[in-house]
């Protein structure tokens, strides 16, 4: 076995970016310079919607996984040797509609690679993303890309990351040069200048900073002072005092600073020009947390999921995250972050977040990007693969010996969705096997039957989440499926209190059925994290203990489809105050009755309307069609909160779901195809009176057919 490196030369980093931005590029850069792969292949340029299936089909032809979900490589500083690093480079996806792929490396990894480009800044997905490293407190290095692009411009884009997303920029380098002229880097730091040389930009050339470049470098040097003394006291006392200070008192000094999350490092070059990679490298060494500088936490089980902190410590019971499936060619494969202890080869470990369902650890392997190294033990700090140990993704395990699960992952809800079917009938099998496993690996894939129609609907974050699917079921599980058309997935919810008071009686022959509750429904605070919450107020068991479940169930029941559109009800507080029993004809069934009609008799006096997702849509064109790219955004309810043009026109806006299909096409023909979008979820609002009208009325009169055609 290779030797253990230590746990502060571990980095476990993730590289996010707005699509585009050259994320790809970077990461095939990276894993050239550490010598993972020897040579370097050109991404296609490409649309939004290629680049996922590129980059899927560039995997599969070339070997190369790109999109791995942790890929390790070892680095040992450009000019200084910096000793060995392993950098375990965690894949984030791009692509929005994969937002939970983003949430689940974020929550595992340590630090991150922001990359911009260099002419667009920080743009739509770039604050998302941003906004996910915050939820998880992730420390970042901004790497401005697409120097050599006509537009560069570093200076403006850390101002963009001030301005868009409040960090502390601190630019540690000085480009020399920039669009066409962009020949390397000055890091202010040394005081050196650096090029590139070589085909592939592999030497690297450490000179004396050109003379034109001198006052520059000072500059920065004295810039990089006073900014994180701004953020960091240690080093505030020295500025303050005008004591000098040295290379290594200023590098701690930005880590330190970085760590807490007090500023951004940004830093510069070219990926595809083989340009700054090597120094970015060396800054993800210098600034970025090792796994034993992170606080993780973890709630406990015994203790009403108290908040603990998990240690990474060799030496403490074993707790690690399952957080990601994968199927390769030697089979299942699940992920694992080591965060407590340690696990060995033959172990049995506990899934505390399945019942403690226990299972035994038969191989382990570390990930490289081509290859895969099998290990006998993996300890805190680690990213490791383990083969047939059946697992959902975000599960927590453990030795048994403590009973913890980690902070679960925020899950957004799906916003789409979609009837399938396989072509045929003999792929059937095929057809649900893949379901259950897309629903294993990705929370925000979902699948359920249709009680009426009978057809299975798949629902997920967006058009391209689901295609994607289904075209990983023509190919991994040989299942053509025909698919109807996309719907969105609307909700109802309630926007007042209202009163239950609902009687169940029935006499059959015998014995009756009888029931009675009491109680109210109300809007959940907008910010409740359920969308459904059962309250049980009853004093002096009007409705006797053994009954109160059936409540809770009636309840469900009725919110699974509202009474406006058939749509799922979220949002209501469903409480119990009183109610009445009777001694024979009482039962489960009867209290289950009770509170699904009386639910529904009190929704209706609730003033219950319809939500719909409403999408945040950034549009880029040529500024020439800056006004048809608006009447396009208006017709389709939008509403446009920012807009900016030079050349090309950048407009974001709020936009309905419901609207957006065809938009691809529409946008592409008013633009004569240079016109490009990017889509995500924002939130659930209200759909407009009249269209509401038009939807409830619609549903009315298929309700109404239905019911005929039953007769
Ligand atoms: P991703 O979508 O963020 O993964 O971006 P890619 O790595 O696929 O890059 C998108 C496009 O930008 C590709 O055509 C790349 O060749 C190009 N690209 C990437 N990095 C650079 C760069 O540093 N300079 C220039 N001029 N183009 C770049």
């Amino acid at each position: 076995m290779a030797q253990r490196i230590p746990l502060d030369h571990i980095r476990n980093i993730g590289i996010s970016a707005h699509i585009d931005s050259g994320k790809t590029t970077l990461t095939e850069r990276i894993l050239f310079y550490t010598g993972r792969i020897h040579a370097i292949h050109e991404v296609r340029g490409k649309d939004g919607v290629g680049a996922k299936m590129d980059s899927m089909d560039l995997e599969r032809e070339k070997g190369i996984t790109i999109q791995s979900a942790a890929t390790y490589c070892v680095w040992k500083g450009s000019k200084e040797h910096l000793g060995d690093y392993n950098v375990n480079i965690i894949d984030t996806p791009g692509h929005v509609d994969f937002t939970i792929e983003v949430e689940r490396a974020l929550r595992v990894l340590d630090g991150a690679i922001l990359v911009l480009d260099s002419g667009k800044g920080v743009q739509s997905q770039s604050i998302t993303v941003d906004r996910q490293m915050k939820r998880y407190k992730v420390p970042r290095i901004a790497f401005v890309n697409k120097m050599d692009n006509p537009g560069a411009n570093y200076e403006r884009v850390a101002d963009m990351l001030k301005e868009k997303l409040g960090h502390h920029p601190v630019r540690l380098q000085v480009p020399m040069g920039a669009e066409d002229k962009f020949v390397g880097v000055i890091d202010p730091i040394s005081g050196k200048a650096y090029f590139f040389d070589g085909e592939d930009g592999e030497v690297i050339r450490e000179e004396a900073v050109p003379a034109e470049y001198a006052d520059k470098a000072k500059e920065g040097r004295q810039h990089i002072y006073q900014e994180v003394a701004e953020v960091d006291d240690q080093l505030a006392e020295k500025f303050l005092n005008e004591e000098p200070v040295t290379d290594d008192e200023l590098r701690a000094a930005i880590r330190r600073a970085t760590l807490a999350l007090k500023m951004t490092p940004v830093m510069c070059g070219s990926a595809f020009r083989n340009k700054g990679v090597q120094l970015l490298l060396d800054g993800v060494i210098f600034y970025l947390p090792n796994p034993t500088e992170v606080v993780n936490e973890a709630h406990d089980q015994d203790k009403k999921e108290e908040k603990i902190v998990v240690e990474s410590d060799s030496t403490k019971p074993f707790v690690g995250l399952a957080f990601k499936l994968q199927q390769d060619k030697y089979g299942q494969l699940t992920y694992f972050r080591v965060y407590q202890g340690s696990v060995s080869n033959g172990d049995t470990i506990y899934n505390t977040s399945n019942e403690m369902r226990k299972v035994r650890v038969p191989r382990m392997f570390r990930m490289h990007s081509d290859d895969r190294e099998e290990i006998q033990t993996a300890e805190a700090g680690d990213i490791v693969a383990f083969y047939g140990v059946e697992a959902s993704s975000g599960e927590t395990f453990t030795d048994g010996k403590v009973n913890v699960t980690l902070t679960s992952m925020h899950v957004p809800a799906p916003v789409i969705s979609l009837a399938v079917a396989p072509k045929d009938r003999a792929a059937e099998q095929n057809f649900s096997k893949a379901l259950n496993r897309f629903t294993k690996e990705d929370p925000t894939f979902r699948v359920h039957q249709d009680e009426e129609s009978q057809q299975t609907i798949i629902s997920g974050m967006g058009e391209l989440h689901l295609d994607i699917y289904m075209e990983r079921m023509r190919r991994e599980y040989n299942c053509d499926v025909i698919a109807g058309k996309p719907q969105v997935a609307y909700r109802e919810t309630i926007t007042q209190k209202a009163t239950i008071a609902y009687t169940h009686k029935k006499q059959t022959g015998g014995s009756g059925q009888f029931a009675r509750i009491n109680g109210y429904i109300e809007p959940l605070p907008s910010d409740a994290v359920e969308t459904y919450e059962f309250v049980d107020e009853i004093v002096g068991g009007s409705i006797p203990k053994e009954f109160i479940p059936a409540c809770d169930k009636g309840f469900k029941e009725a919110i699974k489809k509202g009474s406006l559109i058939g749509f799922p009800v979220v949002g209501v507080r469903a409480t119990i105050d009183d109610g009445l029993h009777h001694a024979v004809d009482s039962s489960e069934q009867a209290f289950k009755t009770a509170a699904l009609m009386g639910f529904r008799e009190a929704y209706a006096q609730a003033k219950p309307t319809i939500l719909e997702p409403i999408m945040k849509v950034e549009v880029e064109a040529p500024v020439e069609f800056q006004g048809s790219v608006v009447g396009q955004v208006n017709q389709r309810r939008g509403v446009i909160m920012e807009t900016k043009s030079d050349e090309t026109v950048t407009i974001v806006a709020e936009v309905p779901l419901n609207t957006m299909f065809g938009y691809s096409t529409d946008l592409r023909s008013a633009t004569q195809g240079k016109g490009n979008f990017t889509m995500e979820f924002a939130r659930y609002s209200p759909v407009p009176k009249q269209e509401q009208d038009e939807m409830i009325k619609t549903y009315r009169e298929k309700m109404a057919k239905e019911a005929a055609a039953r007769k």
